[in-house]
């Protein structure tokens, strides 16, 4: 297998990180990078990385109660269909859901159209010792805002370093941030879409406007290449995974989150009672 037994010859974090090596327009949306086990291992190996997942985050938390400050924030874009759903599902759902801070961010409210654009993004960021994970994100504010021609150029070009100083702030104040750029083909797209045109369990997924997006491909492509090569910073680094393979996005995305709390050296918190004295009151109670 070329690797330590697990599946993974280059790490993730190494594999996808946005950069040169990993442009839009290139990219192989079917693709495993990193990786060379095939599909049955991958899966097999989703839920053994998810108990892992799940000691770290709850060590996250037992610290957060205890007075520690940090959290961890994962960012997820993608074009419709790219799987952002089934990605909370299998990815974070192996973890405490009382953990978890999770916000799904859509067309803006008349109340949040009131406020600058990162004002209810602001207000979603992950309390102290939990798991912050949104569902598109300020990104869209480049991203749709751009080429849907939402507001004018000179403002969506401002707004790069704005976010980029943003993320900054959150960084210092104990936000491990990981951004998660997640892309499938055109081809994929159709068949996704397609599969929630025959199932009558999968028509309320479905919106007339995703057929719409999809003649903006190109448009799209262009604002995500430009999104990550201006905020792929190292307090804020973006990730760049294919998602044909439902499996393999999860299982990376699994990873990069693994790579994030291993990377907080987190520990369980000591005790702040007399435990010998505890044994003894409660056999005596
Ligand atoms: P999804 O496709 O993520 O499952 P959905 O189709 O159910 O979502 P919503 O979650 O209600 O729809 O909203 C997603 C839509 O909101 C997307 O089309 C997205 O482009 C749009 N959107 C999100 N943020 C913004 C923004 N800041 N400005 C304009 N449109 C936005």
């Amino acid at each position: 297998m070329g690797n330590n037994g697990d599946g993974w010859h280059t790490p993730a974090v190494e594999a996808l990180r946005a950069g040169p090596r990993n442009q839009v327009v290139d990219l192989d949306t079917n693709g495993t990078p990193g990786f060379d086990g095939d599909k049955e291992f991958g899966t097999k190996l989703i839920e053994e990385r998810g108990s892992v997942l799940s000691d770290l985050q709850e060590m996250l938390f037992a610290n957060g109660r205890l007075g520690d400050e940090r959290s961890v924030l994962l960012v997820l874009q993608g074009m419709d269909t790219a799987g952002k759903g089934g990605m909370v599902r299998n990815v974070i759902g192996h973890v405490d859901p009382q953990g978890v801070d999770h916000t799904a961010f859509g067309v803006p409210t008349p109340e949040e159209k009131r406020h600058h654009y990162l004002w209810r993004i602001h207000k979603a960021l992950p309390r102290d010792g939990q798991l912050g994970v949104f569902d598109r994100s300020h990104y869209e504010d480049v991203l749709v805002a751009r080429v849907r021609q939402l507001v004018p150029e000179s403002v969506w070009r401002r707004r790069y370093d704005e976010i980029n100083r943003f993320e900054r702030d959150i960084a210092d104040s104990g936000t491990t941030i990981v951004k998660v750029a997640m892309f499938v083909s055109l081809d994929e797209q159709k068949e996704r879409l397609a599969e929630r045109l025959e199932r009558r369990d999968k028509h309320w997924k479905y919106n007339p406007s995703d057929v719409d997006e999809r003649a903006l491909w190109p448009e799209y492509q262009q604002a995500y290449q430009d999104m990550l090569d201006k905020t792929n910073t190292d307090h804020a680094p973006w990730y760049v995974v294919p998602c044909d393979r439902k499996w393999y996005s999860r299982l990376a995305v699994m990873e990069l989150l693994i790579d994030a709390f291993e990377r907080l050296d987190l520990d369980w918190p000591e005790a702040n009672f007399d435990i010998e004295a505890e044994k003894k009151r409660l056999a005596e109670s």
